[in-house]
C-alpha cells in the first residue's frame, strides 16, 4: 500500500504481477496537508511501473494523479469513460485547494503538474475503457500478459472494481463499492467467480447493519416536514460528486410522492457541473431510472456573495451544499454558521463525519451549549438530524462478496483501523483458511501462487 493502509487516505496500491508494475489509484488525502497527503510512491523503489488504473473520480482515489504522473511520466493512466469525464472537475478543484492549502508544506516541484495547462495535457493521455471489456497489457519488463477488466461498482458514476488476471491467477480490487441500490446509481455487478486474491475496501467494516434507504428516506422526510412546518429551512451538507446527485433525485421523488412539500431546492459548489456529466451517461451506463436527467430537477444555484442573505434564509427551502463534512471556508461551512443562529432551521447530516472535522464537532454539539467549531467558540440554536445514506457497502455486503469469490488471500484497505480489524475478524470466521492481510504502508507482501511461479508483490 502506498496510501489508504488502515485509513481512508491518499489511496493507492502497487502490484507487481510477473514483472508488470501496476498502480491502482492515486488519491490525495482528504485532510492531511503535509507530504503524507500524496501516495508514498518512493516506496516503489526501482521496481517496474507501467500502468495506472483509476477506480473512480473521488479525490481520495484520483487527486494524487498529477503527483504520481510527474514521478512516472511513462505510466498509462486507464479508467472508465465517465471517470475520465469527471476527472476534469476533481483534478482542477484539487489543484486549486492544494495550491492554497499545501504549497508551504511540500517542495514546490511536487505541485508542478497541479495547474490548468498541465492537467489538460495529462488528460490527453487518459485511456478510457468500457465496463466488462478485457484490456491486455504487458509491462516493459513483464514476463507475461496481464488482463484487466473494470466492473460496475455501484458507488458513483464511473466507479469500478478492477479484476486482474495473469496465467490463471485472478485478483479482484473492489475500489469503493456499494452492493445495494442507491437512488440514482444501481448496485455493483461484480462477477462472483473464484478469485485468488481479493483486495477489499472496509469503509463501513465496523457497522453490523446499515439502515435501508427506504427507512432513512422516511426519517429524513419527517425531519424536513418538522422544520418546514415552522417556516425553517433545511441544510444538507453533502459531497458534490455522487451524494449531491443522489440527494437531489431522492428529494425530487419525495416531493412527487407528496411525502415532503414542494420546497425550493438550492445547490452550491461543483454539483451542477457534475450533474451534467451524470446526465451524459443516463442511457449508456446502468442507472436506476434510465434517461432521467439529474439537472432537470428544479434548483437554484447558490452564489458565493449571498451566503449571508440568500432567499433560503427568508423562505422555507432545502439547501444542498458541499463540503459534506463542513470543511472551513466551504459553502456548507459558511451556511452552517448562518443556520446555527436560527432556532427554526435544521441541518441534516447524511454521511460519515470524521472526528477531526467541523461537521463532527457540530453533529456532537448540544443545543445552546458553547462548543469548539474549527477555530471558533460557537453555540447553536438550530436542530440537528443524523441520517445514513452510504455509497459504501455494509460489512455484511463485503463479507458475502468475499464468501462468494472464496479467495485464498484477502487484503483489507480503505477503512479506519477498527473498520479494517472488524472486517478482518468477520471474514476470518466466515472464510476459515484464507490468509488475511491488513497491510501496513510500504510493507511488501507476496500474494502470488508459488507453484505457478507467478510472483505478485
Ligand atoms: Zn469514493
Ligand atoms: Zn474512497
Amino acid at each position: 500500500m502506498l496510501g489508504g493502509a488502515e485509513e481512508v487516505g491518499a489511496n493507492s496500491c502497487y502490484l507487481n504481477i510477473d514483472g508488470t508494475g501496476i498502480i491502482v489509484d492515486a488519491g490525495i488525502h482528504p485532510r492531511d496537508r503535509t507530504e503524507k497527503a500524496f501516495p508514498a510512491v518512493d516506496m516503489i523503489g526501482d521496481r517496474e511501473t507501467d500502468v495506472l488504473l483509476i477506480t473512480h473520480a473521488h479525490a481520495d482515489h484520483l487527486g494524487g494523479l498529477p503527483y504520481v504522473m510527474r514521478r512516472f511520466p511513462h505510466l498509462r493512466p486507464i479508467m472508465t469513460h465517465a471517470t475520465r469525464d469527471l476527472s476534469h472537475i476533481t483534478l482542477h478543484n484539487g489543484a486549486r485547494l492544494l495550491r492554497s492549502d499545501i504549497a508551504d508544506h511540500v517542495p514546490r516541484e511536487w505541485l508542478e503538474f497541479y495547474n490548468r495547462d498541465a492537467i489538460e495535457l495529462l488528460r490527453y493521455a487518459f485511456e478510457a475503457i468500457r465496463y466488462d471489456e478485457p484490456l491486455t497489457f504487458r509491462g516493459y519488463r513483464g514476463r507475461s500478459d496481464v488482463t484487466a477488466k473494470f466492473h460496475w461498482a455501484g458507488h458513483i458514476l464511473g466507479s469500478a472494481g478492477i479484476g486482474l488476471s495473469c496465467k490463471g491467477l485472478n485478483i479482484m480490487h473492489t475500489g469503493d463499492v456499494q452492493f445495494e441500490h442507491q437512488t440514482v446509481i444501481p448496485k455493483a455487478t461484480f462477477p462472483r467467480h473464484h478469485v485468488d486474491v481479493l483486495i477489499t475496501e472496509a469503509t463501513n467494516g465496523s457497522e453490523d447493519s446499515m439502515p435501508s434507504i427506504g427507512e432513512e428516506s422516511k426519517r429524513l422526510a419527517a425531519f424536513i416536514n418538522s422544520i418546514s412546518e415552522r417556516n425553517g429551512s433545511i441544510l444538507i451538507p453533502c459531497f458534490a460528486l455522487g451524494k449531491m446527485q443522489e440527494m437531489l433525485v431522492l428529494l425530487y421523488s419525495m416531493m412527487r410522492r407528496g411525502s415532503i412539500p414542494n420546497l425550493p431546492i438550492h445547490t452550491g459548489g461543483m454539483g451542477i457541473r457534475i450533474s451534467k456529466i451524470y446526465d451524459q451517461y443516463c442511457y449508456s451506463d446502468p442507472m436506476r431510472r434510465p434517461g432521467f436527467e439529474v439537472s432537470d430537477v428544479a434548483q437554484e444555484s447558490i452564489q458565493r456573495g449571498e451566503l449571508h442573505n440568500g432567499a433560503y434564509l427568508k423562505t422555507p427551502s432545502i439547501v444542498l451544499a458541499s463540503s459534506g463534512m463542513l470543511n472551513t471556508g466551504t459553502i456548507s461551512y459558511n451556511l452552517a454558521l448562518q443556520w446555527m443562529t436560527r432556532p427554526k432551521f435544521g441541518i441534516a447530516f447524511i454521511g460519515y463525519q470524521h472526528p477531526s472535522t467541523p461537521g463532527y464537532q457540530l453533529l456532537h454539539s448540544t443545543m445552546k451549549t458553547p462548543f469548539d467549531l474549527a477555530s471558533l467558540r460557537a453555540t447553536r440554536s438550530c436542530e440537528i438530524g443524523r441520517f445514513r445514506f452510504s455509497a459504501h457497502s455494509s460489512r455484511e455486503g463485503l463479507v458475502s462478496f468475499a464468501q462468494d469469490v472464496s479467495p485464498s488471500t484477502v487484503v483489507i484497505m480503505h477503512g479506519e483501523p477498527d473498520a479494517c480489524d472488524d472486517l478482518a475478524l468477520e471474514i476470518r470466521d466466515r472464510l476459515p483458511g484464507a490468509r488475511i492481510i491488513v497491510p501496513r504502508l510500504g510493507t511488501v507482501y507476496n500474494i502470488g501462487k508459488e507453484q505457478d511461479h507467478i510472483s505478485v508483490e
